[in-house]
């Protein structure tokens, strides 16, 4: 059994080591989630529900160790970490207070010779394969509903949130539901391939594209559902009537830079119409360069460290490529700590569409800005991506800024807002960025299938 590092990212010091599952205990635990899903599908709604909301006062109860730990292993600002909980909690109330509506049986017909009804099965031992950035958010957006819907869970948080991932285990042994109903898998990508290997009834991915499609590839064949839940290179349009272009410029720094850039609906690239280019980038510099970087467990430090080492690189690499092919940069070089994966949140112009930073995902505090004549040049730069996330525009004009969300291939668009995720709205990404969507009702009918009643007599 081979020991898997924890290593806090901010100062790179060993936090501890954590036993990685083999092919044999990872055998052992699928045994006993096959075994355990039956009679948790078979308690009342009711009971499921029951350990769910315990699940739900222990995130409170225990915020402050369990911020303190996320932040250690992955660098987020604590309070951005306690932030997470509070959101986690927001979206599971969402599920505990709509799971009966979307899950109760539907009568369709119940008149004449032949009656007629829906019931919602559960789909039965399913994996969730999950990233580390928002450990607690994805994770509910599939443990909760899931659960919920009577199935077992075979949950493989990232090796680089593992301790996140006991907590998130403990916690939910210590609301109730059983261990033969949530099983946790220790391990890198080698652990999720076993996950892969077993023949499980449905697969809840979140992470990457290049991971996205080798997980869908491996899983076709089983006939089950796959959702994935992918990056994006989402893009921000500033029109040339907003009214107050410093609080635009606020708001999209922080879509750049909150959680350290690392959301997957992280404001990725930037296009600002002519006339209110030169004040938009001025306000978003200058804003920019008071950014406290440093230790995420100091209350003023509002950048913390990358959660790994190779992406400071990759930033690094995305960032003298579009010097190389021209660009300036405008904002960087806030003060750094010298050890740990710190990078400094990093403001581009003369970009386009040549360069990484505008066509490949970053993930981290580095953005693009790019000045374009009209609606009509930016509407055909935002859609010039493999990706499908989200899209955001900023205007006054509700009407005309319709008329560019209208024309969005992403599975969200916002008007005068960004970064954010509802717990009502389904939350779905379209070609690179994914397949199937969680949250809202859409989130909750997922992990279950229909079966149709046809009754006579
Ligand atoms: P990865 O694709 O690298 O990893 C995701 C998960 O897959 C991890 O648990 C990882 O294990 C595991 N994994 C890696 N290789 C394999 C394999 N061959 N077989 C099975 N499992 C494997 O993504 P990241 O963790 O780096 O997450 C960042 C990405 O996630 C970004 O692209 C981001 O945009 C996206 N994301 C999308 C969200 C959305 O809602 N659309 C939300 C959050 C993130 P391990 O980490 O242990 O190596």
């Amino acid at each position: 059994m081979s020991n898997i590092k924890v290593i806090n990212p901010a100062t790179e010091e060993l936090v501890t080591t954590i036993a990685a599952d083999t092919e044999e205990t990872i055998a052992e635990k699928y045994a006993l989630l096959r075994k355990g899903q039956p009679a948790w599908a078979a308690r009342p709604l009711s009971e499921r529900l029951a350990c769910i909301e315990q699940f739900y006062n222990l995130l409170e109860a225990e915020k402050e160790t369990i911020s303190l730990s996320l932040t250690t292993e992955m660098g987020k600002p604590l309070q951005q970490a306690r932030n997470e909980i509070n959101g986690a909690r927001g979206r599971i109330r969402f599920f505990i207070d709509h799971s009966e509506k979307w899950l109760s049986p539907e009568w369709v017909n119940s008149e004449g010779g032949t009656k007629e009804k829906i019931t919602y099965e559960p789909l039965g031992v399913i994996a969730n394969i999950s990233a580390w950035n928002y450990p607690y958010l994805i994770g509910v957006n599939v443990i909760i509903p899931a659960l919920i819907g009577g199935n077992a869970v075979f949950y493989k948080p990232s090796e680089f949130t593992l301790l996140t991932g006991q907590h998130i285990r403990d916690m939910i042994y210590k609301a109730g539901v059983p261990e033969n109903v949530f099983q946790m898998a220790a391990g890198g990508g080698a652990v999720g391939g076993m996950l892969l290997e077993l023949p499980l009834d449905g697969y809840f991915f979140t992470g990457s594209y290049k991971t996205g499609q080798y997980i869908a590839s491996k899983v076709a064949p089983k006939m089950v559902p796959c959702q994935l839940e992918l990056g994006g290179k989402d893009p921000l349009y500033v029109a040339d009537d907003v009214e107050d272009i410093d609080k635009v410029a606020e708001a999209a720094l922080e879509g750049v830079v909150y959680n350290n850039g690392q959301s997957c609906c992280a404001v990725e690239r930037i296009y600002v119409q002519e006339k209110v280019y030169d004040a938009f980038v001025q306000s978003i510099s200058a804003q920019s360069a008071k950014l406290v970087v440093g230790d995420p467990t100091d209350p003023s430090t509002e950048i913390g460290p990358l959660s790994r080492k190779e992406q400071a690189d990759f930033l690094k690499s995305q960032i003298d490529d579009a010097v190389g092919k021209g660009a300036t940069i405008v904002a960087g070089g806030n003060p750094v700590p010298a050890k740990g994966y710190f990078i400094s949140p990093t403001i581009l112009t003369g970009v386009n569409h040549s360069m990484a930073v505008m066509k490949a995902e970053s993930f981290g505090p580095v953005i693009g800005i790019q000045k374009v004549a009209n609606d009509e040049e930016a509407t055909q730069l935002m859609l010039d991506t493999e990706y499908g996330l989200t899209a955001a525009v900023y205007s006054s004009d509700f009407d005309r800024a319709e008329k560019i969300m209208q024309l969005m291939n992403t599975g969200t668009v916002y008007w005068n807002c960004c970064d954010r995720v509802s717990a009502g709205l389904p939350w779905s990404g379209r070609k690179h960025s994914g397949l199937g969507a969680t949250l809202s009702f859409a989130g909750i009918r997922a992990f279950v299938q229909p079966k149709a009643w046809h009754l006579r007599g």
